[in-house]
């Protein structure tokens, strides 16, 4: 078989995946419907104002740094990184908020301020989410997702009851503190799933938020976009853009054998897509494809999301780079998400002023504004929703902190549901793929290499590992390892 492979889309995924396939001597085309590369985290610009459409929260910092790592670079090569103090702040009430210091001793006062005795436990928590991280993000994420063996070590079979036990059980059993509980539950949020439906073996992403902490790429996100580009572009990786594939074909003995770009066939025997796992196969025939639209109708789905991009014209007071209002009933929204799927009646949402920190992403004295409300997938979706739940917001943004912003709004763009199905072909218009609930965990993810076409490999959130920026690299690279090692 030939070296050359199509990569469909240009996500964190697909942009790691042409850097190894690349290193590994394949001549890599990345193919992507958009005019501009980087997927979900797509950058707008607007008035001097420069906001990140997707992810914002930059944790992991090692699994960066090994992605760089393997090709003798470091992302100090390509950008400047600041730790975030505090790291994010979080609302429970009218000027009632708590800031999560980027040091763990002030982690642990602030625990024993709100619940005398809750510094141990927390201590002790946090000792068995470093433990997982370093079993999970050293070595699990890693694995190809083929076989249950996988997740069978020493290690994890000495923990299996944290398979089968839930984050919110773990959390719950020693904290009594409402917002403390919040607090340790809102990690596993970044997995798509309710804490009550999540292993409680991912405690380890509480490790990533309170031990390693929140980094920010001075620029934004964008700026990891465009340090994997120039590496990819140094591998001889090259980039189409506007490039929509609207068909993969197949020979008679279900070989890949070409793609149709913008009404134009393009020969090839590999191809990767890093497009949402669904759409790509309804790029196949019928019969082509391996999971019926039954079957995707019964995962669970990270949710989508209402955001807004908002140029303020003056400066926001009593609000960090990241903040989350958990003044509303948490339990409720999640049901409103996942179990009677329907527009929110009280919303939490989360909003980040990045300009606070960074002076490039708004014009001196203004603030970049960036709000998302989490939804159910597929909920319907218009503008007077749009904007009956921007004033809701709104409203509850200037009665907690204590402010006016309404009137300083220069401009407001949205993305919601159907924004997300037409511009990345998400299924349902979800934000951030298929959660990890214990039975949506490796081995029973969608699989890496398809089982009907030949030669046809996916990557991105919808196969292994999941959801979030640091899992898309290793998905990339965990492919680009299937691939080569199928193709000797
Ligand atoms: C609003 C939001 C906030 C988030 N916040 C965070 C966060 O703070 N931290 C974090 O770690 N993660 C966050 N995430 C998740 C993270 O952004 C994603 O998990 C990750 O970027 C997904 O990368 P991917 O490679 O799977 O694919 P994507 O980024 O979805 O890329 C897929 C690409 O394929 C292209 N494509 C689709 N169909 C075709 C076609 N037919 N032909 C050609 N190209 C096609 C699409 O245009 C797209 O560019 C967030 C996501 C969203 C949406």
């Amino acid at each position: 078989m030939s070296k050359d492979i199509y990569i469909i889309g240009s996500g964190f995924s697909a942009l790691s995946a042409s850097c190894y396939l690349s290193k590994e001597g394949y001549k890599v085309t990345v193919l992507e419907k958009n005019d501009t590369l980087g997927g979900r985290a797509r950058q707008f610009k607007k008035e001097g104002f420069t906001f990140d459409l997707g992810p914002s929260w930059y944790w992991m910092p090692d699994v960066f740094e090994k992605f760089f790592a393997d090709f003798g670079k470091k992302p100090s090569d390509y950008y400047t990184l600041d730790k975030l103090s505090p790291g994010y702040e979080v609302y429970f009430g009218k000027q009632d908020s708590l800031e999560i210091s980027d040091k763990l001793e002030n982690i642990y006062t602030m625990f024993e301020n709100e619940e005398k005795g809750s510094a141990k436990h927390l201590k002790s928590f946090l000792d068995s989410a470093k433990s997982n991280y370093n079993t999970a993000i050293k070595d699990l994420v890693y694995r190809p997702g083929i076989s249950p063996l996988e997740l069978v070590t020493t290690t994890t079979v000495a923990r299996v009851s944290q398979f089968f036990s839930t984050i919110r059980k773990q959390v719950r059993k020693n904290i009594k503190s409402n917002k403390l509980i919040q607090i340790l539950e809102f990690p596993v949020l970044f997995l798509g799933a309710k804490p009550s439906n999540t292993p409680a073996f991912y405690n380890f992403m509480n490790y990533a938020d309170f031990g390693l902490g929140t980094w920010h790429p001075r620029g934004g996100m964008y700026k990891v976009v465009e340090g994997m580009v120039n590496l990819a572009t140094s591998l001889g990786v090259k980039f189409q853009v506007n490039a929509n594939v609207e068909k993969i074909l197949t020979d008679k003995q279900n070989n890949v054998s070409g793609l149709i770009v913008n009404g134009k066939t393009i020969e090839t025997d590999l191809v990767l897509s890093g497009a949402d796992y669904h759409h790509t196969e309804t790029l196949l025939d019928q019969n082509e494809r391996q999971y019926s639209e039954n079957f995707w109708s019964k995962k669970t789905f990270a949710p989508s999301s209402l955001l807004f991009y908002v140029g303020f014209d003056k400066k926001i007071k009593n609000a960090s780079h990241h903040t989350l209002f958990f003044d509303t009933d948490f339990d409720k929204h999640a049901e409103e998400i996942y179990d009677e799927p329907k527009w929110p009646s009280d919303p939490l949402f989360y909003a980040n002023f990045t300009s606070m920190t960074d002076k490039t992403s708004a014009p001196e004295g203004k603030e970049a504004g960036f709000f998302l409300i989490p939804l159910a997938p597929g909920i319907e979706d218009t503008e007077e929703l749009r904007e009956q739940y921007f004033h809701k917001i709104i409203n509850r943004f200037e009665k907690l902190t204590n402010q006016e912003v309404k009137n300083s709004v220069i401009f407001k763009k949205s993305f919601c549901v159907k924004d997300f199905k037409k511009e990345y072909n998400s299924y349902k218009g979800n934000a951030y793929g298929m959660a990890n609930t214990l039975l949506q965990t490796a081995f029973l993810r969608p699989k890496i290499k398809s089982s009907k076409v030949n030669n046809l490999y996916f990557t991105g959130q919808l196969t292994v590992p999941g959801p979030g920026v640091p899992p898309a690299l290793i998905s990339g690279k965990i492919a680009s390892e299937l691939i080569n090692k199928n193709n000797h």
